[in-house]
């Protein structure tokens, strides 16, 4: 039978419905509505079991993912009713975000997520996160949302530990305290290394307000909570910038890791230009060179190949 692992180990809490991933496939995923509020589990595992049953019938559901594989049916036996999630992602504030990004549209529908921390509630209530389960806060830009503080220190307080994906805009004094008790990783997508650059890629006028907010997170967290991205495309992928963002990284932050990924709208069309190749190659050789590690962020392996074949 056909069948993807993450209907057993993933929730992803959408603006309205919850999914069992975040699509980054570009696939017909299945979608349970939602609006807030507390998730009924009996109800979501039966809807989990009729998309299995209808995605057997050749229905368009997950049709074409790379992650629906073939498995052997009896493996499966009684696991869907015993159901407990290790990755919990929220995207409930995807359309609301302080920065203006010029490869993002999601900003453009400024709507407020709700509040998410009755849903997450109700999943301990019923048992179903496991030991070890991790939490991703996407987006949008978490910080702003409504009840981002009370649920960032809520999932502290049941151990268990957080990964945001924040643009560093507002001064999370709670972003700060979880780092600083080891309790959260943050993922900063800088994209530039100048306040004229910042401007350009990301739309706001705020570099210098940022790299002051990194510089105190960096304060209180490890060299490894903090990540650096840089999605690189033909607005910054000069090598004088990415040289200055990774020495930023290194000497400044003194941080480990920093990731590199590219426009999806570019990729999507198969358009990366050679210029953003030759800076990924550019960025991957530095960074190694200046000690850091460089971490693809979906990149898929055609392009990778190509960036390989670079001399430098
Ligand atoms: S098969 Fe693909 S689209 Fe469907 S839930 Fe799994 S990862 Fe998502
Ligand atoms: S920070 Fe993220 S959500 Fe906000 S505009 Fe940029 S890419 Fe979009």
């Amino acid at each position: 039978m056909k069948f993807c692992y993450k209907f057993l180990t993933d929730i992803n809490f959408e603006p309205s419905c919850i999914q069992p991933c975040c699509n980054v496939h570009g696939i017909t995923v299945p979608q349970f509505e939602f609006h807030g509020g507390a998730v009924n589990m009996k109800d979501y595992t039966k809807f989990i079991e009729e998309c299995l049953e209808n995605i057997q019938s050749g229905s368009s559901i997950c049709k074409g993912c790379p992650e629906l594989y073939d498995i052997d049916e009896s493996k499966l036996l009684g696991k869907i009713i015993s159901t407990k999630f290790n990755a919990v992602s929220f995207n409930m504030h995807r359309y609301l975000c302080n920065c203006r990004c010029t490869y993002c549209d999601l900003w453009k529908k400024n709507q407020v997520g709700y509040k998410i921390l009755p849903a997450l509630k109700s999943l301990q209530d019923q048992s179903v996160l496991q030991d070890d389960c991790f939490f991703s806060w996407g987006g949008g830009e978490p910080t702003i949302q409504p009840d981002f503080e009370d649920t960032s220190l809520y999932i502290a307080s049941i151990s268990k530990q957080q990964y945001i994906h924040t643009n560093a805009i507002k001064f999370s004094p709670n972003i700060s305290h979880l780092l600083s008790e080891n309790y959260a990783k943050i993922n900063i997508s800088l994209d530039s290394s100048s306040p004229k650059t910042y401007k350009a890629v990301k739309g706001v006028d705020a570099y210098n307000k940022v790299i002051n907010n990194i510089i105190e997170y960096r304060k209180k967290s490890s060299d490894t909570a903090i990540e650096l991205k840089y999605i690189i495309f033909d607005m910054n992928n000069s090598i004088s910038e990415i040289e200055s963002f990774l020495v930023f990284a290194s000497r400044t932050l003194q941080i480990k890791n920093v990731q590199f990924s590219f426009d999806f709208r570019e990729v999507n069309k198969k358009a990366i230009s050679y210029t953003s190749l030759l800076a990924a190659a550019f960025f991957i050789k530095r960074a190694k060179d200046l000690n850091l590690n460089p971490i693809p962020f979906f990149v898929n392996l055609d392009i990778l190949k190509k960036i390989i074949k670079i001399q430098l």
